[in-house]
């Protein structure tokens, strides 16, 4: 039998809530439902261990991403949403307790399983 398809997976990185594996750049999880923020400077969406915000604009960031663009020569080192001139201390890294403020609105009771 042959494989239908021969392509590499998708990327994934966890899901920020229910850290089930979501593609890098699927917005939406299928498992938990929630609609996940992208991180505005890679374009995926952001994971709970990395999240941060810039303090500008709040958007999300993946601080570690963010951090690896500001260190590399000849990038802009400005905030990709707000255009701020920014540095790392300019990114709020909150990681876990940053997830709930992302969630825009609570559809339904959060209960630990
Ligand atoms: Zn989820
Ligand atoms: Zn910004």
């Amino acid at each position: 039998m042959k494989p239908v398809k021969d392509e590499v997976p998708e990327p994934k990185s966890p899901c920020p809530f229910c850290k089930d594996p979501v593609a890098d750049y699927q917005e939406d999880c299928s498992k938990c439902l929630n609609y996940i923020p992208f991180c505005i400077a890679s374009g995926k969406h952001v994971t709970a261990e990395d999240l941060g915000h810039c303090k500008h604009c709040k958007f999300p960031v993946n601080s570690s991403y963010i951090k690896k663009m500001l260190n590399t020569e000849g990038i802009d080192q400005s905030c990709p949403m707000c255009n701020t001139e920014i540095t790392m201390d300019d990114i709020v890294y909150t990681g876990e307790a940053g997830v709930a403020a992302l969630k825009r609105a609570p559809a339904k009771d959060e209960k630990e399983k």
